[in-house]
């Protein structure tokens, strides 16, 4: 097969990765930086040009999309699902999932457990939010922020309050959520390809710190999930309309919840923490899965 891999970098690990997978199974590999690209976007022939030349024809690609490109990478994989050619995760799922609360609000529909979370508009609705999600500690999130960076833990009602109007303040987009306390500051990143869990970490924040992401200092470990874990990480990705995710969720008292899924999850903890060959398995699973012509809106929303 010819694989395209959407990336803005070579030379990080999990594009490395995919194009070794690539090429160790037999196939083609090129990477390609979306913002590089133009379209021409017509009825009959819609094709994707770079610094003068159409690229050629290829059986699949794989977005590794960053969040601040969102929404020229997107249309850049929309036009070679427009092409025919297979998108391992298709361009309306990952638009959909980049959207932190639209997605809570699709898996809220799908029954799957959530940290309850709160969403306004107005200074003046503030206490009342605060109650609706059983007041502090809780834990406020900027909705375009990544790792960790954006994420407070507000211990008392009144810091709550003073966080959440500052940022009102700024015109941030910012949601309220339960804190979940009994986590113990370890979150679960579930590595989802397909309607399987094919590896699983423990990401465990350092002392003094309830954020786990790796970036901030968390560490890493092998986690053996229950069947309820997997299924929700699993229905998660589905509802989503994902072939690949990394689902992160939070052991709660109530079972899993589920805070986020990322559509372009990175391989490097993953894979080190594991010893899988995830870059393998995704290559795998397009072999598999990769037709022509095969892209529909998947998912619901
Ligand atoms: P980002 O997408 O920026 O990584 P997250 O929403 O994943 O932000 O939050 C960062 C970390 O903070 C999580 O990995 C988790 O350890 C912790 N965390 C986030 N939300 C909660 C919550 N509601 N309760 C407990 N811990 C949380």
């Amino acid at each position: 097969m010819k694989i395209a891999i959407l990336s803005r970098n070579p030379n990080l690990y999990s594009t490395r990765r995919l194009v070794e997978a690539a090429v160790a199974h037999g196939h083609e590999a090129d990477v390609i930086d979306v913002l590089k690209c133009y379209m021409n976007i017509n009825t009959v022939d819609p094709s994707i040009h770079m610094k003068g030349v159409e690229l050629p024809d290829y059986d699949a690609v794989i977005p590794r999309i960053g969040a601040s490109v969102t929404f020229y990478g997107t249309a850049v994989l929309r036009q070679f699902e427009m092409m025919g050619v297979y998108p391992l995760n298709e361009s309306v799922a990952i638009t959909r999932s980049r959207d932190k609360l639209r997605s809570l609000q699709l898996l809220s529909r799908k029954g799957i457990g959530l940290p309850i979370t709160g969403f306004a508009n107005k200074p003046a609705d503030i206490p009342d939010l605060l109650t609706m999600i059983g007041g502090a500690p809780c834990v406020i999130k900027l909705l375009e922020g990544t790792q960790g960076i954006g994420v407070v833990l507000a211990e008392t009602r009144k810091a709550a309050e003073s966080v959440i109007e500052a940022f009102m303040g700024l015109k941030a987009n910012i949601m309220v959520q339960e804190y979940i306390k009994e986590a113990g500051g370890a979150d679960i990143r579930c590595l989802v390809i397909g309607d399987r869990v094919i590896a699983a970490m423990k990401r465990q924040a350092k002392a003094g710190e309830f954020r786990s992401n790796l970036h901030r200092g968390g560490t890493a470990t092998l986690v053996k999930l229950t069947p309820q874990e997997r299924q929700t990480a699993v229905q998660a990705a589905k509802t989503m309309g994902l072939n690949i995710a990394g689902v992160d969720i939070l052991r709660s008292n109530r079972g899993p919840v589920v805070m986020e899924v990322n559509s372009s999850p990175g391989l490097e903890g993953i894979e080190n923490a594991t010893g899988i060959d995830i870059a393998g398995k995704i290559i795998q699973f397009i072999e598999k899965n990769g037709k022509p012509n095969k892209t529909r809106t998947k998912g619901v929303g």
